[in-house]
């Protein structure tokens, strides 16, 4: 980071003492720590938000036009029970959904492209590229989930063997989901990893980490 840079981000921890104060300036030093470890110091800070973000059911988002990551203040909230998430997510739950926003804010701010938000080479080339230096342990690859025709065998009413085609999601065997992808980096966590189960986060339809917009 230039000097100029890390005096901003000091103004934001100050300021953020007084509008987000107990949790303000935590969030700006994990998203310092974030961009030294992942991004060799290279983001250029902007606002963390505290509050509503843009899609109801998101935790995070990024607006790259003003270069704001927005993260639910339920995550913090100790009266919220969004989602049946527990009361509190815990600061490693929060910090994961900082992590999220960082790489749609390092996509950007490095002119990749991502049309579909996560299913994209850029979004998966990067994920793939901090699953060893986060320490994340799993076999699986990430790559742009395609459709695919995929042949299914059934037994007819006549006990006959028929085999069938049909169009699938699915990911080839040693690679990701989309619903992993997307949920990066929380859908690869332990389930002992954050402070409360994953049970008690909630598991409806996977933990939503942000909708598939980022504007
Ligand atoms: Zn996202």
């Amino acid at each position: 980071m230039t000097s100029e840079s890390k005096g901003k981000l000091e103004i934001l921890k100050a300021a953020a003492d007084i509008s987000d104060w107990g949790y303000g300036r935590w969030t700006y030093e994990q998203w310092e720590i974030f961009n030294e470890h992942y991004w060799d110091g290279s983001l250029e800070p902007g606002g963390i938000f505290w509050g509503l973000t843009a899609h109801g059911q998101s935790l995070g988002s990024y607006e790259s036009w003003r270069n704001a990551i927005t993260l639910h203040k339920a995550l913090v909230e100790p009266a919220s029970n969004a989602w049946g998430r527990g009361k509190l997510l815990g600061k490693k739950f929060a910090a994961d959904v900082l992590l999220h926003e960082m790489i749609h804010q390092a996509l950007f701010q490095q002119g990749k492209v991502c049309p579909e938000s996560h299913n994209c080479e850029a979004w998966c080339d990067e994920i793939n590229r901090l699953i060893p230096l986060m320490g994340i342990e799993t076999s699986l690859i990430a790559r742009p989930v395609k459709q695919r025709r995929i042949k299914v065998e059934s037994v007819g009413v006549d006990g006959k063997l028929s085999t069938k085609s049909k169009v699938t999601w699915e990911p080839r065997p040693g690679f990701m989901s989309r619903l992993t992808i997307a949920n990066f980096p929380h859908s690869l966590r332990s389930h002992s990893y954050y402070e409360k189960p994953a049970v008690q986060l909630g598991k409806k339809s996977g933990l939503l980490v942000d909708s598939d917009h980022c504007s």
